[in-house]
């Protein structure tokens, strides 16, 4: 299996990605759990990344691509992976196919969490306020969900019209959602 998992800022991808990711037996990668290890770390990429991260805005193209192709050659992403929060721009969209195409896959399916974007920025506050992450002041996650709207949601015509798109409710307990997705997976994949 070899799937994305999208959606607005604060619908609970990461969370979904771990559960799904351990059901579906495939590794999840999440481009923001990596590169908020890499600001920990003190990396080189963690310090090109952080300035991005805080203001809420997209790490560039290049250096996001070159991690994704890093991590998706590793061993235990062979058999499928579960993708959190990749792609989020075109050119990214671009960058998987040809990541794909090189090893002759595919993608199985794109479940996109949907939720009402008031609710997100509750929930996101809320959330800010228990991690206290850098990139979590209210005008940060209000920008955060216009850059998502002008820039990702549009991704998800492109893969709607590639057949490969389910939307799915977002609202609810972890494991509600969880059980929404597997079940809306199966009508993609048989
Ligand atoms: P996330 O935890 O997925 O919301 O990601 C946290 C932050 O990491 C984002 O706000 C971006 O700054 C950066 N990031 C994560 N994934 C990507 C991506 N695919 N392209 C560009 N920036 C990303």
């Amino acid at each position: 299996m070899r799937m994305l998992l999208m959606g607005p800022p604060g619908a609970g991808k990461g969370t979904q990605a771990k559960v799904l990711a351990e059901r579906l037996g495939i590794p999840a990668v999440s481009t923001g759990d990596i590169f908020r290890q890499n600001v920990k770390d003190e990396t080189e990429l963690g310090l090109e990344a952080k300035r991005y991260m805080d203001a809420g805005n997209y790490v560039p193209d290049e250096v996001t691509n070159a991690m994704v192709r890093d991590r998706l050659s590793e061993a235990d992403a062979g058999a499928g992976f579960l993708l959190d929060g990749y792609p989020r721009t075109l050119p990214q969209v671009g960058t998987l196919d040809d990541l794909l195409a090189e090893h002759g896959h595919k993608l199985d399916a794109v479940v996109a969490l949907v939720a009402d974007t008031d609710v997100l920025v509750d929930r996101m506050l809320r959330r800010a306020k228990i991690d206290g992450r850098s990139d979590d002041s209210e005008e940060v996650i209000r920008h955060r969900q216009d850059v998502y709207t002008a820039e990702t949601k549009p991704l998800l015509q492109v893969y709607a019209q590639r057949g490969l798109l389910v939307e799915v409710d977002g609202v609810g307990e972890i494991d509600e959602v969880s059980e929404r997705v597997l079940a809306a997976l199966k009508t993609v994949t048989e």
